[in-house]
């Protein structure tokens, strides 16, 4: 463990901040253990969250502050992630097989929350954790588009729906269940809310860390009452940064306040558009919108996505930016974002309920 000897690795490490956490590691409580003989040191880290794809730069950041102490010659990094499960705020029961259920909302529709949560999923899903996505947009299931193949899902002799497996995650929607013809559009709220309480619980999850529900647009009476019925441990709200789309996101926001689900951040999609050509950057929902929401109302800002031809281009075709090239820039920015919103959620207490008492006991 620590000792006299590795208190100086600790007050180097404790000074490197972690971009995804926004924070150090020692005092996140991330380092597990660290062993310094003759040159050699050995740091072992546990993360709350899957980093596939920011351990080989804190390994490089790490190394080079590490490398300047005198006597040390080698730095050996090993980090691990474990997702924990949170009770959630709202008290209600979690599913049995699914670590965190997180819901991606939108005050109004085309703002791209639909495409915005299969990325995030499949980002989450990269970097290494256990993702299913469940789409609550019932008026406009769009997930059997985003994520292509033409299969139906399988119901087993226990009645449960087996999910289907799109790029590694499992996927449930009521798109696969119902012809387009029969779109509920006259479904009334108390049918849409039951229908997708039993899509969600009559699917057969199989362990998750992560549930990502893509929930329908709006923030009325159905998204209301889905967040009391269904235990949501954290909601992002998609919005672009155009006056309309974040007045209806404050609105989205207030609601998860009300009904104390934690908001965990704030996506500004389509925030800026790159000319191909000429690489002229143009704000065409206007510029700013979301870092002025997140100063104002104290929600985390967990990125800001272009508006680009390609990740239009590529949802079309059914497979995803984050799937059509991990590595590619607009890939990277989605994995950014499902990191910094995993690690916040992984900084949160484990029982969500005694944060929403703190705070009830604050604002009182
Ligand atoms: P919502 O779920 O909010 O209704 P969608 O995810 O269906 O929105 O997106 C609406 C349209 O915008 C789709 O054609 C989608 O491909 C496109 N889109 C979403 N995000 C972007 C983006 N960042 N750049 C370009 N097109 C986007």
């Amino acid at each position: 463990m620590f000792n006299k000897n590795t208190e100086v690795i600790q007050s180097v490490l404790s000074t490197i901040i972690d971009p995804d956490l926004g924070k150090d590691w020692i005092s996140t409580g991330c380092v597990q253990n660290i062993e310094w003989t003759l040159g050699k040191v050995t740091i072992s880290v546990l993360l709350g969250y899957p980093a596939a794809g920011a351990v080989e730069a804190m390994k490089q950041a790490i190394s080079l502050k590490l490398m300047q102490l005198p006597g040390v010659k080698r730095v050996i990094l090993n980090v691990e992630s474990k997702v924990h499960a949170h009770q959630v705020a709202t008290g209600l029961p979690g599913l049995p097989q699914v670590k965190n259920i997180i819901a991606i909302a939108s005050g109004k529709g085309g703002v791209g929350k639909s495409t915005t949560a299969v990325n995030l999923a499949l980002a989450l899903h990269i970097e290494g954790a256990q993702v299913g996505i469940l789409d609550a947009d019932i008026y406009g299931p769009s997930q059997p588009l985003l994520l292509g193949g033409a299969a139906k899902p399988t119901i087993r002799a226990d009645k449960k729906i087996e999910p289907l497996i799109r790029h590694g995650v499992q996927v449930m929607s009521i798109g696969y269940l119902i012809d387009g013809e029969d779109t509920p559009v006259v479904w009334r709220g108390p049918m849409v809310t039951s229908a997708l309480q039993q899509l969600l619980n009559d699917t057969a999850w199989h362990e998750l860390d992560y549930l990502i529900i893509d929930l329908p647009p709006g923030t009325g009476d159905i998204q209301l009452t889905l967040s009391q019925k269904i235990p949501v441990t954290g909601a992002v709200i998609v919005t672009t940064p155009q006056d309309m789309a974040l007045l209806d996101a404050k609105k989205g926001l207030a609601m998860f306040r009300k009904v104390s689900v934690p908001v965990l951040g704030l996506i500004e999609n389509m925030s800026v558009h790159v000319c191909k050509h000429c690489g002229h950057e143009e704000h065409i929902f206007g510029e700013g919108g979301g870092e002025r929401m997140s100063a104002e109302y104290h929600v985390n800002l967990l990125g800001s996505l272009p508006l680009d031809m390609r990740i239009r281009a590529e949802s079309d075709q059914g497979i995803p930016s984050v799937v059509r090239d991990p590595q590619s820039q607009v890939a990277q920015m989605y994995r950014k974002i499902a990191r910094k919103m995993a690690a916040g959620l992984s900084l949160q207490p484990r029982d969500l309920r005694l944060k929403q008492a703190s705070l009830q006991i604050k604002t009182q």
